[in-house]
């Protein structure tokens, strides 16, 4: 079995849907309540596993209920959680979203997330050394990037970096890793607002831009090349990114080529957006092969 770890964030979105938002000082009454589990490395984390993976997630909650509800959640989309730490000195991430007037608002505590450390990192070497792929992502702290991406390329493991939300990254950590996964808007920041199709030449056969309904672009060395994804009835597009990134790096480390692993991967994006929620939508390895 392909062995995928994803280092990165876990968290407990707590979503309030009401029929305006609150002004400054004002308190009103909303119409429903639900707490979720997200975080973008869980989402990835449980993307992949619904692919047949073996997946290790590394990442951190507080010892807490939401912490407990965390894990569960792993332990029921079959997600090795032995380097899950619960620690006492943070409380579990959480995202606080406001879905009112068909807008959201959001508010991240990052909380346990940031004790991701290089010296936390240590404790999962053994697994992280031994994975097919290693998926990370932007929620998780700077220099644990940077750390990961070191470790993966000394060792020859290969790294797909998500680089979501969006940061300036060291060329050096996009020179290591294998694959980078940037949404247009990431794309710019990563690189500064430089044309994309100079990016793309850049870095052929790594750089991924994902577009959406459009599907992805990359560049195979001798021509740019666009993936349509498949069309289909959106109805939450949240978490499609997540399910593109568990997806292709299932694929890619299964040994299919840039190109097929880019169709599987858009495949299960387009099938995770016709389902409401992150994780409530991603597809099995069975939905994915029978639509393809
Ligand atoms: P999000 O932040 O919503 O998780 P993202 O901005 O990281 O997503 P997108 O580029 O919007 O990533 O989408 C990732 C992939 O999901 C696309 O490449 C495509 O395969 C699939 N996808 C997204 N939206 C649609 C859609 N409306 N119809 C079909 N496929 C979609």
């Amino acid at each position: 079995m392909t062995k995928v770890t994803v280092i990165g964030s876990s968290s407990i979105d707590l979503v309030v849907t009401a029929s305006k938002r609150p002004n400054k000082g004002e308190t009103i009454l909303g119409d429903s309540f639900k707490t979720v589990p997200g975080g973008k490395g869980a989402n990835q984390a449980v993307a992949a596993a619904r692919l047949n993976a073996e997946v290790y997630m590394v990442g951190c909650v507080g010892k807490d209920q939401f912490g407990e509800k965390i894990v569960n959640n792993f332990i029921s989309n079959e997600v090795f959680t032995t380097y899950v730490e619960p620690v006492t000195h943070l409380e579990t991430g959480t995202a606080h979203i406001t879905l009112a007037e068909g807008d959201n608002s959001i508010i991240v505590v990052k909380g346990a997330n940031d004790n991701i450390t290089p010296d936390y990192i240590d404790k999962a070497l053994d697994v992280i050394l031994k994975s097919d792929i290693v998926l990370i992502q932007q929620e998780i702290p700077e220099e644990t990037v940077e750390y990961v991406a070191d470790l993966c390329f000394t060792n020859g493991v290969p790294l797909l970096l998500n680089p979501a939300p969006a940061r300036p990254i060291s060329k050096s950590v996009i020179e290591k890793a294998a694959y980078i996964t940037p949404n247009e808007w990431e794309a710019s920041v990563l690189f500064n607002n430089k044309d994309i199709h100079e990016a793309l030449k850049e870095y052929p056969n790594k750089l991924l831009v994902t577009e959406g309904k459009n599907g992805v672009r990359y560049y195979d060395g001798e021509n740019e090349v666009l993936v349509p994804a498949y069309p289909v009835d959106a109805v939450d597009t949240t978490g499609a990114g997540d399910t593109f990134n568990g997806a292709f790096a299932v694929a890619i480390a299964e040994g299919k080529n840039i190109q097929d692993s880019i169709r599987f991967a858009n495949r299960a994006a387009s099938l995770s957006v016709t389902k409401f929620g992150a994780q409530g939508g991603m597809p099995t390895r069975e939905e994915v092969e029978e639509s393809l």
